[in-house]
């Protein structure tokens, strides 16, 4: 929930990028992010989600601008922590790496002592559940706990804004809600913002604060739909409630129209 105290975190302004083979995926892309917000990006397959992803974490450049808050980015300063870390769908969990491994991979290059690093991964299995399982390899572990694995390792950093792209897509329902409540247990545990690209609209609802849906490509951002639940929501319990109810049939609609939206 945006309020007067939030400081806006990453501001990204009429962003517009064309691959080299001329497939235009984004057309003035403008969003703001703010410090402690979970936001959801929706949108027909093929639209310029995962292009956004990129451009927002410096793999592709595009024209417009992202600029991330200055007082953040100082408050970072010296510690070698980057103000965003990005988990997709598959590939972001080493798997010649072990749990505990995995989730320490990235504080290798945190000014950090042993010691701390030890601390942190520790309390990390510890939210995670995953204290059991902390030198099993990823192929010795069920689709979901993989998948907290990579959420942790995303987290472990201490990123400003924890980049999401279709985390959860390959899970089934059950284990996609646990997933969820896990994910806003280690947001607010750790302070941080969130982008979530998904096509899930379900799980857009459950998560976010707001909601903005993109049209067919190149993607434009065609609306923005707030969700009337509180930060603290339990993911298991909303589903009944006229808030998300009413959430996910403005969020369909809207999607509906820009599917059948003829470019
Ligand atoms: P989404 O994540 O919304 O499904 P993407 O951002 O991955 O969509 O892709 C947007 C469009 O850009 C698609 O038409 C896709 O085929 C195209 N595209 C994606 N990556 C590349 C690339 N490396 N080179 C050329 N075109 C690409
Ligand atoms: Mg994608």
């Amino acid at each position: 929930m945006t309020s007067a105290q939030q400081r806006w975190l990453v501001r990204i302004s009429d962003v517009s990028f064309t691959y080299p083979n001329g497939v235009q995926a984004l057309s003035g892309v403008s969003l703001e992010l703010a410090e402690g917000e979970v936001v959801s990006v929706i949108g027909p397959s093929g639209c310029g989600k995962s292009t956004l992803v990129s451009v927002l974490s410096g793999l592709r450049e595009s024209t417009g601008s992202v600029v991330w808050n200055r007082d953040v980015l100082r408050e970072l300063d010296g510690s070698g922590r980057r103000p965003f870390s990005v988990v997709f769908q598959r590939n972001t969990v080493m798997p010649w790496l072990n749990v505990e491994k995995n989730i320490a991979f990235g504080l290798r290059y945190l000014k950090l002592s042993r010691q701390d690093i030890r601390q942190r991964v520790n309390s990390l299995l510890e939210t995670g559940g995953l204290v059991d399982f902390r030198r099993a390899y990823p192929h010795e572990l069920s689709g979901g706990m993989e998948r907290r694995v990579a959420l942790l390792t995303g987290v472990a950093t201490l990123p400003k804004l924890l980049i999401l792209d279709e985390p959860f897509s390959a899970l089934d329902e059950p284990t996609r809600v646990s997933l969820h409540r896990e994910l806003l247990v280690l947001l607010r545990e750790y302070g941080m913002s969130a982008l979530l690209i998904t096509h899930d609209l379900g799980e857009a609802v459950s998560l976010s604060n707001r909601v903005c849906v993109f049209s067919n490509r190149p993607a434009r951002l065609s609306s923005v739909v707030d969700i009337k639940l509180p930060p603290d929501r339990d993911v298991e319990k909303i589903r009944a409630t006229d808030e998300y109810q009413d959430g996910y049939r403005e969020l369909w609609e809207s999607l509906w129209q820009q599917i059948n939206a003829r470019v």
